[in-house]
């Protein structure tokens, strides 16, 4: 188990400087496949400058050329996503051979998560081309499970997601339309229909249930401590991806203690 929670920690500090590189260029249609450069000098890095968390912690957070200070948000995401596949693992622990595609749909999930969470908070912004993405991956890792556990027909996760999404597109549509675009915004419509095919029935519900009433919590601190007013928040998807996470890891465990609660033995 381990070994187990340290690879998936390096490799989610790997791909969390991969998801650095997307969260900053994205949102302003910058190339992909220019090189990494420092922000302040703009000298070129080299591989030893973008080994995850490590360079970092060994350049104490500054540039080799130049010695203006890195920003601490590419150590923390790399941490971040790191911690976040590792929790990933455990919540799977002990992994046989099929749950290896479930591992990796929560590890794409994260990621995702991750990705929106990010450029959502700086930019109040949900961008198509992550959540078009987004969706074809999450819709091709249903059909992968589905083939694999021999459940295409009966017990359909590709079927389900779809239903989920749908619905839950449905019911942000409607919340946007009837609030004229002031609860929510139209980005949290469409990033729900992702939220649907990650998350499905019935642990979907969790996810959004949490997505409130964390956002009401917010909310209502934010209003006491007079930091922001209402009209200045933080953007809902920022909520939605908070919330998915959670119900990634622990969604199952958060139904079956509230089924117990109210005193229905059913396990989900
Ligand atoms: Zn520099």
């Amino acid at each position: 188990m381990i070994i187990g929670l340290v690879l998936s920690f390096i490799f989610g500090s790997i791909i969390g400087s991969f998801l650095n590189v997307l969260i900053l260029r994205l949102p302003v249609e910058k190339t992909l496949n220019g090189r990494s450069h420092c922000m302040q000098c703009k000298h070129q890095l080299n591989a030893l400058d973008l080994v995850p968390i490590l360079s970092f912690v060994f350049l104490r957070g500054k540039c080799r050329y130049c010695k203006k200070p890195f920003s601490h948000r590419y150590f923390y995401i790399e941490v971040i996503t790191g911690l976040l596949f590792a929790l990933c693992f455990a919540k799977l622990f002990p992994i046989n051979s099929l749950e290896y595609l479930i591992l990796l749909k929560s590890f794409f999930i994260s990621a995702v998560l991750m990705v929106v969470f990010m450029i959502d908070y700086e930019h109040f912004l949900i961008l198509d081309k992550v959540v078009i993405f987004a969706s074809v991956v999450l819709i091709l890792f249903n059909l992968a499970i589905d083939i694999a556990l021999h459940s295409l027909w009966f017990n359909s996760l590709t079927l389900n997601g779809l239903l989920a999404a749908l619905g839950l597109f449905l019911f942000f549509g409607g919340l946007y339309y009837i609030s004229k675009g002031r609860w929510i915004g139209f980005g949290d419509v469409k990033f729900s229909f992702v939220l649907g095919l990650a998350t499905v029935f019935p642990i979907i519900v969790i996810n959004i249930l949490l997505a409130f009433m964390i956002g009401s919590v917010v909310g209502l601190v934010l209003m006491a401590s007079k930091t922001k007013k209402l009209q200045s928040e933080i953007p809902f998807g920022t909520f939605l991806a908070i919330s998915c996470m959670i119900t990634v890891l622990y969604g199952s465990e958060l139904i079956n203690w509230y089924l117990r609660l109210i005193g229905v033995r059913i396990y989900v």
